[in-house]
C-alpha cells in the first residue's frame, strides 16, 4: 500500500481521564542551543493531553527501551537560530507519513522554514530570547505533528495547536494550546486504532 504525507487545555474532565502513557519520541540529531526551551513547550503540550513525554536521540536508541507510544522524527535544514534566513521558504513547516487510514509515527520537521517564518520577529532579539523563541516554536510545530499521530486523525480542529494553518503570532505567544475538543481525541486510548487482521491472526 502506497504512503502519503499529511501536511500541514490543561483541562482534564473526570469523566475523560484517562491512565498517563509515554510518548518517546526520538530526534535525528540534537538541538542545540533551543534544546531546553524545545523539551519544555513539548512537554507542557503533550502533558495536557495525558502523555509524559521522553525525548531521545534516535542513534542512541538501545533494544531495551519501552514506550507506551513512540515517535521518530527527522530534523531538516538548519535546527539553529544563531544566523536568520533573509526570505520566506514555502512549504509546510511540518509533515507526517500516512499509509491507508493509518498515521505513521514518523515525521520531518522543517526547521528552516520554521526559523524564516519567525525570523523577522527575531532580528532585534538577543541570542538567548532568540533561541526560546524557535525552540518553543519548533516545539508547536512537532506538536501538531504528534496531535495526528496520537487522535490517529488526518483532519484538523478550528482552533490551537490542532488547527490546519499556524499564524506567526501562533509560534510566538506567550501560551499557544491544545482546545478541549482535541484534548479528548488525543488521550491514551482513544486514538489507538485496533490490531488490524494480520496482527489479530497471528496473536499479537
Ligand atoms: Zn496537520
Amino acid at each position: 500500500m502506497s504512503r502519503r504525507i499529511l501536511s500541514l487545555v490543561a483541562l482534564c474532565l473526570a469523566s475523560v481521564c484517562a491512565q498517563a502513557e509515554t510518548l518517546a519520541i526520538y530526534l535525528d540529531q540534537p538541538l542545540p542551543g533551543v534544546d531546553a526551551t524545545f523539551r519544555d513547550e513539548l512537554r507542557t503540550l503533550l502533558r495536557s493531553t495525558g502523555y509524559t513525554l521522553e525525548i531521545r536521540n534516535y542513534h542512541e536508541r538501545k533494544a531495551s527501551e519501552a514506550f507506551d507510544r513512540l515517535m521518530v522524527v527527522r530534523l531538516k535544514g538548519v535546527c539553529s537560530a544563531e544566523s536568520l534566513p533573509s526570505s520566506h521558504r514555502p512549504g509546510p513547516l511540518a509533515s507526517t507519513q500516512v499509509q491507508g487510514n493509518r498515521v505513521l509515527p514518523f515525521a520531518d520537521l522543517y526547521c528552516d522554514r520554521t526559523l524564516a517564518t519567525i525570523s523577522g520577529w527575531l532580528q532585534n532579539e538577543p541570542a538567548a530570547r532568540r533561541n526560546m523563541l524557535f525552540g518553543k516554536a519548533l516545539a508547536r510545530v512537532l506538536a501538531h505533528e504528534a496531535y495526528h499521530f496520537l487522535a490517529q486523525e488526518v483532519g484538523h480542529a478550528a482552533n490551537g495547536v490542532a488547527k490546519s494553518c499556524f499564524h506567526t503570532r501562533d509560534l510566538l505567544a506567550d501560551t499557544f494550546t491544545f482546545d478541549n475538543n482535541t484534548i479528548a481525541r488525543m488521550l491514551p486510548g482513544v486514538g489507538e486504532l485496533a490490531p488490524t487482521e494480520t496482527e489479530e491472526a497471528s496473536g499479537r
